[in-house]
């Protein structure tokens, strides 16, 4: 009989599912599996791919002769991750081996070190060879020693082992041996771990409703906790129920980094088991974590995003902890939301999925509402701590009464008084460098980026204006390019002015910024954040980071510099985004023995997702806000996709989407609304203009249609085209 397979192959083709049958050669006949990784000639070359089917006779439908496989690699993908993989590839309108390429392993290969052991004891070393003797009685003691134990157990100089090491072996009294070594991803972890918790009752009851779901129905269950209401520890033990069930489970964070502490947690209660995933990692990191997961050696997966594609068999659970962030979105091809895998995996593999946050998103908070999901709430903090205490500042009365500067006179008081008590502050401002643009008070001309329309960020520290958006930097002007004025000014402050006035009004007083610009370098976050925890500043300044679920005990005062700036993004969700901010930023206050206090600055008072978030009215806003969402057909209510066209040439890429729009307009119009194509808010980004077509359909499956149809209508076009199902951001 002939074997022939189905192989996704890691190519730039044209062909819409880039997957291609080969004969399965005899040799490898008997073994070749789904799944597993192949070389394969393709146009003359040879190229990695991933068997996604196997037949066992060749149908004759085709002409020309079939090539065969060329060899396998000793990598293989679970069967589940391939299924998965092919759900999503139909899902999204995407290849499918853009998805086989989030699940497999970096091509690295294992990390080996040299260990020493002895092999024969009648040999006499000279009593003058003091070195020697020291290192071969070591030796004798122990199975296997590396250069480093035994430097470090004797004390003894690097350098010297090595010259020890040389002479023994070169006797014949040592062998030399090679063993793999993991990787262990350096991750600073805290330490101050409780072991014996005793649960609240609310706790208590989360946990219940999830092991009934795990063991029963398999619903998904949302845990409303509020902040500090020890949502972790109901994490940690659902997740000791189902590894003692003999199952396994995916935890996914939004950015590890801001979670040490979670980590640490997670080491020490599931020791060696524990593997973890995400962006930050080597690839030999990487490698290593995959190989653990992907042999059973650990039994936990704690991750970012892509941790949701982890080479697990027995999965059991799947648990997102602060469901409701953006980050788990791919905001770039392929555009998946891990939250949607999440979904398509839990079913496939008869897991149950837990999701966790203080602020929902509206869509969860709709599916609880309608009873798709189980709800647990955690309505209060836990040991009788309370909640922090909202007051709304409106900034339009400050600059009435003559403060034009950056803190309100409370919020300055405030500081004043906590700094005065040895307590800390978080200063919360969700932009980042010094002025957010650059104006010629004369003219009016707004310095820009020369590759996209956006508005120059100046930038203190190396007095440069920088675009936030492809990185292009030039040194700011002392006099307007267009009208040769020096009345130049600098408007709308970023988080390096903050640190400035902090400085201007307290000199002595120590800060830690934390933005994209102070924490590039690997480790850097978590070690400033272990800095502040330690006690190393007492104002912590910073963009949204600041506002994912960091534990400081000793914050009394948070202080949200501007609640407007999420507020004025031209987006439906901008009210929802606002709320969370604001609830999570404020959540940060008063998780130690101190009550916190948050002040919110705003030139909207009125705004009802600011007067809900303060109020803690989390019922009203989810109430007003699905209201809003209904009468404007938006999700929940809807389902919507984003079709991207990018060009460097505006007339073409206005005239083939609107080729697209009528083509979709003919074949759909019944079941879907169709808005544009219009200029995206940000119209041009690296030299490229970018136009956008919403698309909205009660129907999943007519956008799941238009994507696959997507693909087609790509083949032959003149400018980029990309469809982000369900976008998160239009911009
Ligand atoms: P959340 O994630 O809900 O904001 P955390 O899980 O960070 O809250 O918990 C806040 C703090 O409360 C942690 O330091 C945790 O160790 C502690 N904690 C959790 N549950 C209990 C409990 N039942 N009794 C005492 N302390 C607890
Ligand atoms: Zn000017
Ligand atoms: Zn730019």
């Amino acid at each position: 009989m002939i074997k022939t397979c189905l192989v996704a192959v890691d190519v730039r083709h044209p062909k819409a599912k880039r997957e291609y049958t080969y004969l399965v050669p005899e040799d490898i006949a008997s073994s070749i599996n789904i799944g597993d990784l192949v070389c394969v000639p393709f146009n003359n070359i040879k190229v990695t791919g991933v068997v996604t089917e196997l037949f066992n006779f060749i149908e004759k439908t085709t002409d020309y002769e079939l090539k065969a496989v060329i060899s396998k690699e000793a990598i293989s993908l679970p069967m589940e991750l391939v299924d998965l993989s092919k759900s999503l590839a139909e899902y999204y309108g995407t290849p499918i081996i853009d998805f086989l390429k989030l699940m497999l392993p970096p091509k690295v290969s294992s990390k080996t070190e040299s260990v020493y052991s002895v092999c024969s004891t009648d040999k006499v070393i000279s009593s003058r060879a003091f070195n020697q003797k020291r290192v071969l009685e070591y030796l004798k003691n122990v199975e296997t020693a590396t250069v480093h134990d035994i430097s470090e157990n004797l004390k003894m100089p690097i350098a010297s082992v090595r010259s020890a090491l040389t002479a023994l072996t070169e006797k014949g009294v040592i062998k030399r041996d090679y063993r793999v070594v993991r990787r262990r991803p350096m991750i600073i972890t805290t330490n101050n771990i409780r072991e014996h918790i005793n649960l609240t009752i609310e706790q208590q009851n989360a946990l219940t409703t999830i092991i009934k779901n795990f063991n029963n129905s398999k619903r998904t269950t949302l845990i409303y906790g509020v902040t500090g209401s020890g949502k972790t520890e109901v994490y940690i033990r659902a997740i000791e129920n189902v590894l003692k069930a003999g199952k396994k489970v995916i935890m996914l964070v939004p950015e590890i980094s801001l979670t040490p502490q979670m980590l640490s947690i997670f080491r020490s209660r599931f020791p060696g088991k524990t593997a973890v995933l995400h962006s930050k990692l080597s690839q030999g990191e990487r490698f290593d974590e995959w190989q653990r997961i992907y042999s059973g050696e650990a039994l936990v997966v704690l991750g970012a995003r892509s941790a949701i594609f982890a080479p697990i068999k027995d999965l059991g659970m799947i648990i997102i902890d602060e469901e409701h962030e953006t980050s788990y979105k791919n905001g770039e091809h392929p555009y998946y939301d891990a939250r949607t895998v999440a979904k398509f995996r839990a079913k496939k593999q008869n897991a149950s999925l837990v999701l966790g946050s203080a602020t929902p998103s509206v869509e969860s908070f709709y599916k609880a509402a309608k009873q798709e999901y189980s709800l647990a709430k955690l309505t209060k903090r836990v040991s009788g701590r309370s909640l922090p205490k909202l007051e709304i500042i409106d900034m339009r009365e400050e600059l009435k009464s003559g403060n034009r500067h950056i803190f309100s006179r409370k919020l300055l008081s405030g500081m004043k008084e906590t700094l005065e008590k040895h307590k800390q502050i978080i200063l919360f401002l969700n932009r980042r460098g010094h002025s957010t643009f650059v104006i010629c008070r004369d003219c009016g001309f707004v310095l820009k980026c020369k590759y996209c329309d956006i508005a120059l960020t100046y930038h203190f520290e190396d007095k440069s204006g920088k675009c936030h958006y492809c990185g292009y930097s030039i040194k700011a002007p002392d006099i307007c390019p267009k009208c040769k004025s020096r009345n130049i000014r600098y408007f709308g402050a970023g988080t390096e002015k903050v640190e400035q006035e902090v400085k201007r009004f307290f000199p002595k007083c120590r800060t830690i910024r934390i933005d994209s610009d102070s924490t590039s370098r690997k480790g850097s976050l978590e070690k400033m954040l272990l800095n502040f925890k330690k006690g190393g500043a007492q104002i912590l300044i910073g963009t949204q980071t600041v506002a994912k679920g960091l534990n400081f005990p000793d914050v009394a005062l948070v202080g949200i510099i501007s609640a407007d700036t999420a507020l004025n993004m031209p987006d439906f969700r901008s009210g929802e985004r606002t709320f969370q901010l604001i609830t999570q930023v404020a959540g940060r206050s008063g998780r130690g023995d101190t009550p916190g206090m948050v002040y919110v600055q705003t030139y909207t008072p009125e705004s009802f997702a600011i007067r809900a978030a303060c109020n803690f009215d989390i019922s009203g806003f989810y109430q007003e806000e699905l209201k809003i969402r209904r009468e404007a057909l938006y999700p929940p209510f809807c389902h919507m996709l984003n079709i991207v066209f990018k060009s460097r040439y505006e007339d073409l890429i206005k005239k083939e989407a609107e080729e697209v729009r009528q083509i979709l307009y003919q074949k759909y119009n019944n079941d879907i609304e169709i808005y544009g194509p219009v200029p995206a808010p940000r119209s041009k980004i690296k030299d490229n203009y970018r136009y956008n077509i919403l698309l909205k359909s009660k129907q999943i499956q007519t956008l799941v249609n238009i994507c696959n149809h997507m693909q087609i209508l790509n083949n032959n076009r003149k400018v980029d085209m990309s469809w982000d199902m369900e976008p998160l951001d239009l911009l």
